[in-house]
């Protein structure tokens, strides 16, 4: 097996040569364990030593099949050809100006590809942060700025980052704000649209709901912004019944509120599309990106109506690492390659493969209540037997497992009790159906 698009060399297979975790990775634990904050997590405990096509290999030497792409980043795979080369030619270029200072034209050019790509043909701008959680921060100052309004809607389920003001964005409390706040204020939290559990709401019922909520608790006219991710990620994958997000950007666009896309983890080919945004047909007014933008480099953004974004004042928004140019070239290249590889009908082809076989798993496995998702951006979730009680025990059952057997897999959901599944779009047809054949025995071990 080769990665399907260039890459390290890495032999593109799952393979343990130690136990899990193997001596050099339990030696560094303790080192760790002497050297970085316990309040930072960890989901395996192995230290990677090289990563590409669609495994992940650690300083022991196993390989483990990667279906986290560093969550939802490595959407092109590790050490992707065009980024490692446009990297190592910026970097010794020059690796620092600060864009508000000395600007250079890869910014520019970032700018204009994102522009470009977004959902709708109106003139946009951008303007380039560091993190997921930055660029939140930012389509909030913004929005803001240019309603002079202060109200910002949220839902339930939602994750948008850990700094404050997105801590108080996001729904969960463990582990993302325990014992973190206070949290800032007039953030409003209202029902989302999660078939599964909403009793099957339609779209237009549950955004009816939503609205209500919003028009009782902050009146339309006082609302900034209406902040939502098309797909959820943390809070489970979860997939909004159709017509939800029409509505409700229908809603804003009649009371002058700004909507706000976070494509944060959705972005960049993940769900088949380009955008999620696309598979509703809307255009949101502002749109926040990170993770899969730049091969893995920090880099993140807000895309937005020009009106919107030129509205804040000059200065107003900047920072001395955004948009560095490191990152910027790593970018270009990314998108370049998502568009030489096709990534939107890569994640296709995955999300073929994972559907089908994931059917016939919860064929033998009806607690797996659900099956969701679209593209790379696939989730099952857990209940106990005859109930819809969520069953994060089982979950993290199946997880563990995965792990001690060579499949690199994450958990979500605001009940501990989904595993979703984030592929990079160059791993094989046969590394991923490796990786499911063990899910597969993960299931039948921990039924
Ligand atoms: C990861 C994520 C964020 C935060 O991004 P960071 O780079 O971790 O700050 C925000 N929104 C969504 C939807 C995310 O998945």
């Amino acid at each position: 097996m080769t990665p399907r698009i260039g890459g390290p060399t890495l032999p593109q297979k799952r393979e343990l040569v130690t136990a899990i975790p193997g001596p050099k990775s339990v030696e560094l634990m303790a080192r760790r364990r002497a050297a970085v904050s316990a309040g930072v997590g960890g989901t395996l405990p192995v230290f990677a030593a090289a990563a590409g096509g669609g495994v992940v290999v650690d300083i022991d030497g196993n390989s483990f099949i990667d279906l986290g792409a560093g969550i939802a980043v490595t959407n092109i795979g590790n050490a992707s050809p065009h980024v490692v080369q446009a990297v190592q030619e910026q970097v010794a270029a020059f690796t620092h100006t600060c864009f508000t200072v000395t600007p250079y034209e890869s910014y520019v050019q970032v700018c204009e590809e994102l522009n470009r790509l977004t959902p709708g043909d109106h003139e946009k701008r951008s303007a380039l942060f560091n993190s997921g959680a930055e660029a939140i921060e930012n389509s909030i100052k913004i929005a803001r700025s240019y309603t002079r309004r202060q109200k910002i809607v949220v839902f339930e389920h939602a994750y948008h980052g850990r700094t404050n003001l997105t801590m108080s964005l996001t729904a969960k409390n463990m582990p993302y704000k325990h014992n973190f706040g206070p949290f800032a204020g007039d953030v409003y939290r209202v029902p989302m649209s999660y078939p599964l559990r909403d009793g099957g709401r339609s779209g237009l019922e549950a955004a009816k709901a939503a609205i209500s909520h919003i028009d009782k608790e902050c009146g339309a006219d006082t609302v900034a912004a209406i902040l939502i991710e098309p797909i959820q990620g943390e809070g489970g994958f979860i997939v909004p019944a159709d017509g939800f997000l029409p509505a409700l950007l229908e809603y804003a666009r009649q009371n002058g509120i700004v909507f706000i896309a976070d494509e944060i983890q959705t972005g960049f080919a993940r769900t088949g599309a380009w955008f999620a945004c696309e598979h509703e047909g809307i255009v949101p007014d502002l749109m926040t990106t990170a993770k899969g933008i730049a091969g893995g480099l920090p880099l993140s953004a807000v895309t937005g109506r020009a009106e919107i974004m030129d509205a804040v004042h000059a200065g107003g928004l900047g920072g001395t690492y955004g948009g560095n140019p490191l990152a910027c070239v790593a970018a270009l290249a990314a998108i370049r390659t998502m568009e030489e590889m096709n990534a939107v009908s890569m994640y296709k082809n995955i999300e073929a493969i994972m559907w089908s076989r994931l059917e016939a798993m919860q064929r033998q496995h009806p607690t797996i209540a659900e099956i969701r998702g679209r593209g790379g951006m696939i989730a099952i979730e857990f209940v106990k037997s005859g109930s819809d009680e969520p069953d994060a025990d089982r979950c993290s059952k199946v997880a563990k497992y995965c792990h001690e057997h060579g499949v690199l897999i994450l958990t979500a959901g605001t009940y501990n009790n989904v595993i979703r599944f984030l592929p990079p779009a160059s791993i094989s047809d046969a590394l991923l159906n490796d990786a499911l054949d063990v899910l597969n025995q993960a299931l039948q071990a921990t039924a």
